[in-house]
């Protein structure tokens, strides 16, 4: 048999998945050679990640190195710089340090996931904090100490109700967990301190639709928003930010855009976790895309482009073939199977599969050990979905080690105080606390 080549790109929860599934199908065929290559060395456990930023999980325990995941390919930690699908080949970008690299392939799988969008919003860009990799939830983490430690001893009323209001953008999966997270987060610290009183706090989540948590049933969503503002979290629906500059976050009705319905909010940290957009070298690629996203057909290959697909959050279905879904980590792994076999397929000579979809539910945390989800047609709400939410996302960490490090830090943190020291280092923030210019003479 001539040697084959697969290439995956990105080590995300699609290309891992993938790599994974080759592997096991090519596990004693030395005539296949798997190659994966990713910006990060590690797989990064997403759905936790808010979880990491309010201090219930330590950071590196969402996290599982690509080598020990994926044993027979060859791994290169490095950014793609360059995809040509027409001379087949890949190459990786060369630093002082790092040497770039040209991957010659004859399969190619795509799973370079996504970024954060703005939509243009060039300041929000600067000034916020985002919710996508294990920096940012330690940024954001760091973030919320600093505020509680400035507010503590704040004099001025008015300032202190700026550091102690946390707004959160979108009201989907991220936003809505990390608002939950940070809503806990701060109210467990005041234990600490004890000049700010849990009335002081004001975490704000801010959607442009009509309601949080799009996908979910109507009673499920009812019940998380109602929850969030039990547990002191203020919900603004139809509303968009339109800038931030670090001190004030400035909100539009999305219903009436041409009205000037302009609302002021002071705030230091504004979370964005509005959108996701895909990466740059993907919008920048010869395939044929919408909203970004690769459009692959039914069997997840790149219209036009045999033998290479596309999967995860950086690709759709063209919309004409079948019905699009929400980007999710099922999602991304249901691709990551159906790609793995079709390749498997086409090296074999034999037929490749269409995509199909088996919808397994869904579940959301949103504060206070409580959740919903939406699990094989039954509707469950508060703790139990919480552990039913728990229960999934460790069933889905790949790696023993990792999901009881995991399960013991969320069991430790039952019987523990919040830890509230903060990393040692600082986000490199461009605008900082200017207010403090004028030095109170305090003591
Ligand atoms: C805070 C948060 C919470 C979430 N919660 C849930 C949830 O509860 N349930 C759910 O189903 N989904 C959730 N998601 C969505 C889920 O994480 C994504 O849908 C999923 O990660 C998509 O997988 P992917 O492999 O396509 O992309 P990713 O996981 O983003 O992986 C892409 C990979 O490509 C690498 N890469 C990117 N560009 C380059 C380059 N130029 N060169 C080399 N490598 C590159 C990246 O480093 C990364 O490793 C959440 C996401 C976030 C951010």
């Amino acid at each position: 048999m001539v040697k084959k080549r697969i290439l995956v790109l990105g080590g995300g929860f699609a290309g891992v998945d993938c790599t994974r599934k080759l592997e096991r199908y090519f596990q004693s065929n030395y005539d296949i050679e798997i190659t994966l290559v990713s910006d990060d060395n590690f797989l990064l456990f997403t759905p936790m990640l808010p979880q990491v930023a309010s201090g219930i999980i330590t950071p590196r325990h969402i996290v599982m190195p690509l080598r020990a995941l994926c044993e027979k390919a060859r791994i290169y930690e490095s950014a793609v710089r360059d995809i040509d699908p027409t001379g087949r080949h890949v190459t990786l970008e060369g630093t002082p340090e790092k040497r770039g690299v040209r991957i010659h392939y004859d399969y190619l799988i795509i799973a370079l996931g996504s970024e954060t969008n703005f939509f243009g919003l060039k300041n929000v860009e600067k000034y916020s904090f985002t919710m996508k990799t294990l920096a940012d939830a330690l940024s954001l983490r760091n973030r919320i100490i600093d505020m509680l430690e400035q507010a503590e001893n704040e004099t001025n009323e008015e300032l202190k109700q700026r550091l102690l209001t946390f707004v959160v953008v979108g009201g989907g999966f991220a936003g809505v967990e990390t608002a939950g997270e940070v809503n806990d987060f701060l109210h467990d610290a005041l234990n600490y301190y004890h000049n700010i009183k849990a009335d002081d706090i004001n975490v704000v989540i801010i959607e442009a639709l009509s309601g949080i948590l799009p996908g979910f049933n109507e009673k499920l969503i009812e019940y998380a928003h109602n929850k969030l503002e039990k547990n002191g979290i203020k919900i603004l629906l139809n509303t968009v930010v339109s800038d931030f500059d670090g001190t004030n976050v400035i909100t539009n009705k999305s219903t009436n855009p041409t009205t000037k319905s302009e609302t002021i909010i002071p705030s230091h940290t504004l979370v964005w976790a509005a959108g996701i957009t895909p990466v740059e070298i993907i919008k920048s690629s010869v395939f044929k895309t919408k909203k970004g996203q690769i459009i692959t057909n039914e069997f997840l290959e790149v219209e036009n482009f045999s033998g290479i697909f596309a999967i995860g959050d950086c690709s759709r279905f063209n919309d004409t073939i079948n019905k699009n879904y929400p980007p999710t980590a099922q999602l991304a792994e249901a691709h990551a199977k159906l790609a793995a076999y079709n390749i498997k397929q086409m090296i074999n000579g034999n037929e490749k599969k269409k995509f199909e979809y088996n919808w397994k539910g869904q579940s959301a945390i949103i504060g206070k050990r409580s959740g919903i989800a939406d699990a094989m047609g039954r509707k469950v709400t508060g703790f139990l979905a919480w552990l039913i939410w728990i229960n999934y996302y460790l069933s889905k960490m790949p790696n023993f080690e990792k999901r009881l490090r995991v399960w013991l830090d969320w069991n430790i943190d039952l019987f523990f105080r919040r830890d509230i020291s903060r990393y040692g280092f600082k986000r490199n923030i461009l605008k900082e606390y200017q207010e403090l210019d004028e030095v109170d003479d305090v003591w």
